[in-house]
């Protein structure tokens, strides 16, 4: 599972927050209205279509003395992760563990401190190892009264049968490439060009695209990707990972402003024990966040690499470049001179060979092997290719 392309600082204002999913908003506004809210829940659905942020605008709701997401200090509390009530699980390395189980149970059994329920969200639900899921059984068997658990997971199958058939699971569509550049002209204003080559870089990964139009630099990232392979550039990989860090750390000091203000509301409302509890777990989530855009900036980067290789593997199968509309699928379009020379020159087999050490590195980066040794090896491997 790839933790990127998930919008985190939502704003907790309406359910427009998420697009293209109507059949499943309206769900859970139905849900909301008719005050029969699951114990638990299951969003499933491809990477990137607005799991993640429809759980946050779901558990703002539940929490929200409105009963619907509209920006008051509780919402904003969950969209900075902060609420008291809601108690947020994500893998730690790998892996969600028996602690982060039995953590979340002790959270649940307490008695909500302002809202009127327990909330918990828990993300890329399938990477609870076998322990964990067998704890977590339990508490799904005799789930707190009262309280919500959401899972969410790309799929129902990746989960125990048995955790699954607990939940009411709720599943997303996969947004094309059409409706994501509709929304980018949109809720952007970008020129119809530009939102053509960003859905169609992003692979039509509505929250990887959506992440790029309110970040260039991480576009950037893949953009780089895409530089490295058609240009041969010895440039270090490792020198990128480095500005992948300078970026972030300025994407979380422009984050500090807003959160601030919350935390200083935040100071005066409630007792410092819970106040020191709560930036405890803000600061942690910050944290998080800026260690998930750092993975992100590196698998965009590996991702822009892989799309220039995989249109080098289509166009020498193809022979010939076919500019008409549902020709080839070729996603560097703007690359037609360096695809050419490379995929009717030397043809695919190295770029056969590259494509499988960068998909091992993926995999390696997603199992938490360490970042650098990864990308060193990957260099190694590219340089072996090409010599
Ligand atoms: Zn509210």
């Amino acid at each position: 599972m790839i933790p990127g392309e998930r919008v985190s600082l939502v704003s907790p204002t309406g359910w427009d927050a998420v697009f293209g999913q109507e059949r499943a908003i309206s769900f859970l506004r139905g849900v909301l209205e008719r005050g029969e809210v699951p114990h638990a829940m299951l969003f499933t659905g491809p990477r990137g279509v607005g799991k993640h942020t429809t759980a946050l605008l779901f558990s703002a709701a539940l929490l929200c003395p409105s009963g619907a997401p509209d920006g008051c200090p509780s919402c904003f509390k969950v969209a900075r992760g902060m609420h008291p009530d809601l108690h947020l699980v994500e893998p730690e390395g790998a892996q969600i563990h028996i602690d982060q189980v039995r953590e979340l149970e002790r959270e649940l059994s307490v008695k909500p401190l302002e809202a009127s329920r327990k909330v918990a969200v828990i993300d890329e639900a399938e990477s609870m190892n076998e322990t964990a899921a067998n704890a977590f059984l339990k508490t799904l068997e005799e789930p707190p009264p009262g309280s919500c658990i959401i899972l969410v997971a790309a799929g129902a199958e990746g989960l125990l049968p048995t955790i699954a058939s607990r939940c009411h699971e709720l599943r997303f569509s996969p947004l094309g490439k059409r409706e994501v550049e509709g929304y980018l002209r949109r809720e952007f204003a970008m020129p119809p060009q530009e939102a053509e080559r960003l859905a169609r870089l992003s692979g039509g990964i509505f929250g990887r695209a959506l992440l790029w139009a309110r970040m260039p630099e991480l576009a950037g990232f893949w953009s780089r990707g895409v530089e490295v392979a058609a240009t041969e550039s010895k440039s270090s990989l490792l020198a990128l990972l480095e500005r992948a860090g300078g970026i972030l750390r300025d994407a979380s000091g422009a984050e500090t402003p807003a959160g601030e203000e919350g935390m200083e509301a935040y100071r005066k409302a409630l007792d410092k024990r819970v106040v020191e509890k709560l930036e405890k777990r803000w600061q942690e989530a910050r944290k998080r966040e800026s260690a998930r855009l750092r993975r992100q900036a590196l698998f965009d980067f590996l991702d822009g690499m892989a799309s220039f290789y995989r249109d080098i593997m289509l166009l020498s199968v193809a022979g010939a470049w076919d500019e008409k509309p549902g020709g080839l699928p070729l996603v560097n379009l703007e690359r037609r001179e360096d695809l050419e020379r490379e995929a009717l020159g030397k043809g695919s087999r190295e770029a056969a060979r590259i494509l499988r050490a960068l998909g091992r590195a993926k995999k390696a980066l997603e199992a938490n092997v360490d970042q650098e040794l990864v990308m060193n090896w990957l260099m190694l491997e590219i340089k072996g290719a090409r010599s």
